[in-house]
């Protein structure tokens, strides 16, 4: 078989794979047109290594639409898998800059924009950030919004806590492929660190996890409510080298603001203050 005739079948197999549907007409350039949205399901395209050209399928604007919404669904159900399972706590998927009621830190918050906007630069560099500050501000929220930005536009990211870490070290049995799976994500948010139990064991891990990734050289967001200078001067000496390695890495940002557990338990109680007889 020639190869002129190889690419004559491989044409016929392509039409033949589009077939031609009730309603569907020629119009009077020879090509199939559809019958709904009436534009051309056919075009005319040269057949290589010969002067005969051939209708190519192409889709006709109904049959477009339908792939961009379909495309658009797989994108969503895929970004929604990526939620899933980034987050420790479902309600941390509605930590989005869309619900920031504007009552956070607002320069923070605008860090967090910049950030998600030079991500492709942060993860090249493997630049990330330590979000500091005091007990309830919206420190975590922040990180979330990151978090959930970035997996709206495809990115692989881990929200976890050293709690939930401790824990899933203790039951995986291969500990080594969870200690990879944190390594591996695009971005890994660690929230609240400084708060895990202080024993000689979980600050192993802490600075086991930490160092392991920085060594990976790809973004490390943290959250706590200790600041740099306190880390710093952290008593364990493992714990004091890993710090500072991640101070060169992760960009602190302070975020300030008031305690919004406690404004949320002042409003309860006024709210229920004569139901209850406060
Ligand atoms: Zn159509």
């Amino acid at each position: 078989m020639s190869v002129v005739t190889i690419f004559e079948k491989i044409a016929e197999n392509a039409v033949r794979n589009n077939p031609v549907q009730d309603g569907d007409y020629m119009g009077s350039d020879g090509l199939i047109y559809c019958g709904k949205c009436h534009t051309p399901k056919q075009s005319w395209a040269p057949l290589p290594l010969s002067d005969k050209k051939w209708t190519a399928p192409v889709q006709c604007a109904c049959r477009k639409a339908e792939s961009k919404r379909l495309d658009e669904l797989k994108e969503h159900e895929e970004a929604e898998n990526r939620r899933r399972k980034c987050f420790v706590d479902d309600e941390m998927a509605e930590w989005c800059f869309a619900n920031d009621d504007g009552r956070s830190d607002n320069h923070a918050m605008q860090v967090a924009r910049n950030y998600v906007k030079n991500f492709e630069k942060m993860k090249m560099d493997g630049i990330g950030l330590f979000i500091y500050g005091d007990v309830g501000v919206g420190k975590s929220f922040m990180a979330g919004c990151i978090a959930n930005a970035l997996i709206d536009i495809g990115v692989n990211t881990q929200m976890t806590d050293f709690t939930a870490i401790v824990d899933d070290l203790w039951e995986n049995d291969d500990r080594n492929a969870y200690r990879r799976k944190l390594n591996d994500v695009a971005l890994l948010v660690i929230d609240d660190l400084g708060r895990e139990n202080d024993s000689k064991h979980i600050r192993g891990i802490v600075a086991s996890v930490l160092d392991a990734r920085c060594r990976s050289k790809r973004p490390l967001i943290l959250t706590s409510n200790f600041s740099p200078k306190y880390l710093l001067e952290a008593e364990d000496t493992a714990l004091r080298r890993i710090y500072s390695r991640i101070f060169k890495l992760c960009i602190p940002v302070e975020f300030k603001g008031v305690d919004r557990r406690q404004i949320q338990m002042a409003q309860n109680a006024k709210k229920y203050h004569d139901i209850l007889g406060l």
